[in-house]
Parts: structure tokens; sequence; C-alpha cells
């Protein structure tokens, strides 16, 4: 038996960067440093990145006298969490890759390998905002817009791993072209890219962001004020759909467009209240997390099934 304290190598890889960590058993970050993914050197190279960047930690968590117990790695796209396969990612291009596998294989210690927004969930679940709650719904909202179904602390994956896109839910017929092949998906309206192109497209401002048309339309500016309420009334739409499907008892908002706070949460909540007919209103809530969260949740997940392995 080794004296050395536990830790969990735990890794959340996304389609420009890798956010790392040490995580102790209990949830507390023993260290942290961040790696670009170097997605455009395609999925091979991605795979080989993460495998020396996992196994740096775990020397790192050596040499500090800490003993590696299990690896956690959280990626985006459709997973296949039972398998621990990266079934498929558009941005980073996973194919059919068995991650688990390779991370265990490399490390020697167990792996898990979970979905970047579930395992953010997870943690948003269980340390973060929706501590305390029984049914949360976390739904992260950047680029695009994907959700996480978060019951007693556990994460629901779907029958094949693509549970919680809701970024893809239609909430305007025939709208805007989605890049799912749909049209009108919320994504097309209420993602942080979408606002952006928006107010882009009627202003003339080039390159505007998300958060550029927060802080107009908080000044004042009635061309962002309106692209904004376009974008949050989407999102009470996606929202509406979600409550009718999960009834959650609080609603978990990360992802870029959440750092706009109250900006964001006061009208959304006011746009869902309107549409609510017989659902009950969950709470609207920012995560608390930031961006570890993923890291956090890819070590619970890995911590999850050290215990769940008799
Ligand atoms: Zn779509």
């Amino acid at each position: 038996m080794s004296s050395r304290v536990d830790i969990v190598v735990a890794l959340d890889v996304g389609g420009t960067g890798m956010k790392c960590a040490l995580v102790r058993p209990d949830g507390t970050v023993h260290h942290a440093e961040r790696h670009p993914t170097l997605a455009a050197r395609g999925p091979k190279a991605v795979t080989a990145n993460i495998l020396d960047v996992a196994a740096g930690l775990a020397d790192r968590a050596r040499a500090d006298g800490l003993n590696p117990i299990a690896a956690g790695v959280a990626v985006p796209g459709v997973v296949d969490e039972e398998r621990g396969i990266a079934v498929w990612s558009s941005n980073v291009g996973f194919r059919d890759v068995p991650l688990r596998a390779l991370v265990s294989e490399r490390l020697g210690v167990p792996a898990t390998l979970g979905h970047d927004v579930r395992v953010g969930g997870t943690a948003e679940a269980r340390l973060g905002a929706g501590r305390g709650q029984r049914h949360v719904l976390f739904m992260a909202i950047g680029t695009g817009i994907a959700a996480a179904h978060v019951v007693d602390g556990k994460a629901f994956a779907g029958a094949h791993g693509a549970a919680g896109e809701i970024g893809h839910v239609v909430v305007r017929p025939g709208g805007l072209p989605c890049g799912c092949g749909q049209h009108g998906c919320l994504e097309t309206v209420g993602s942080a890219a979408a606002i952006g192109r928006r107010y882009a497209e009627l202003s003339g401002v080039a390159g505007a962001t998300a958060s550029d048309v927060a802080a107009r339309s908080a000044a004042g500016e009635q061309l962002a004020a309106t692209v904004w309420r376009e974008a949050t009334e989407a999102l009470a739409d996606g929202l509406l759909t979600a409550q009718a499907l999960y009834d959650a008892g609080i609603v978990v908002l990360g992802g870029g467009l959440a750092e706009a706070g109250e900006a964001l949460l006061a009208p959304l909540r006011i746009a869902l209240d309107q549409r609510i007919t017989f659902h009950l209103m969950p709470r609207i809530v920012r995560a608390a997390l930031g961006d570890t969260a993923g890291c956090l949740g890819a070590a619970l997940l890995a911590l999850d099934s050290l215990a769940e392995t008799p």
C-alpha cells in the first residue's frame, strides 16, 4: 500500500484548446494547465497529443508525491461513454477513436471517456450552481448550444450517446439554415455565434461578437437590443420545450454567452415565464465553475467509475 495521496488526471478536450488538471477525490484542483488541441493536424495527431499530455500530467503527479489512480477525458461531439469511444466530432475530427482504452493503456490506470457538456453539467450539478438540486438542466451556450440533463448527480447520455442536442431543436420553422442540415434550429438564433453574425449583418459592423451586442444593447442601442431580444426569445422557446420534457428544478447556463450575466438571465426568465402554461417555472442561474467545469466533471466521472468497479 502506498501512503501517497490519490489524484485523478483530467482532460477537457475542446476544438482549439485542452484544459487539463490533477483533481483530488474531493473535487479540488491540485494543478492545472492548458495546451492547444492541434485539431488542424487531424485526429491521429490530436489523439497522440492527448496521450502525451495525459502522461505528462501523470508524471507531474508522481513528481509531486501523488498517486494517479484514474484518468478522465472529456471530448465534444457524439461520445459512447459505455464503450469509451469518441464516435464523431466535427471540430476535433474524431471518427470512432477508442480513447478510453488508449489513455488507460498509456497511463496504466483505469480511464473514462465523457462528453464535454455532460461532464460540465455533472460538475455544475454536484459542485457548482446546481449543488443541492436533484433535477438540473445545464445548458452551454457558445458557438453552439448543447445541454445536459442531470438527475441526482448523473447526466443522461441517451441510447446512442447523443442526448442533449437542444441547439438543434427547431424554434423557427423555415428559418436560417443550420450546420446540421435543418432550418431554424435554436443554434441559428440563440447561440453566441448567431448573435454576433446577425448583428454584423444588420449593422454592417464586421466581426461583431455577442458580447459587443450585449454591451451595445445595455447602452441603449436599438438595433443591438432587437438582436439580443430575438436571441433570448429563441432561447426561451428552446427552454420551454426542455421544460416540457424534463421539468427541471433549476436551469444552469454556461458557455460564453452566460458571461453576460443578468443581461441574459433577466430577459430569459421573463420570456420563459410568458410562455409557460401548465409547466412549472425552473430557477434560471448562471454556472459557477467557469471553464474548469469540464475538467472537474471528467474527474468525477473517473471517480464514479472506480467506485462502481468491484
Ligand atoms: Zn441544427
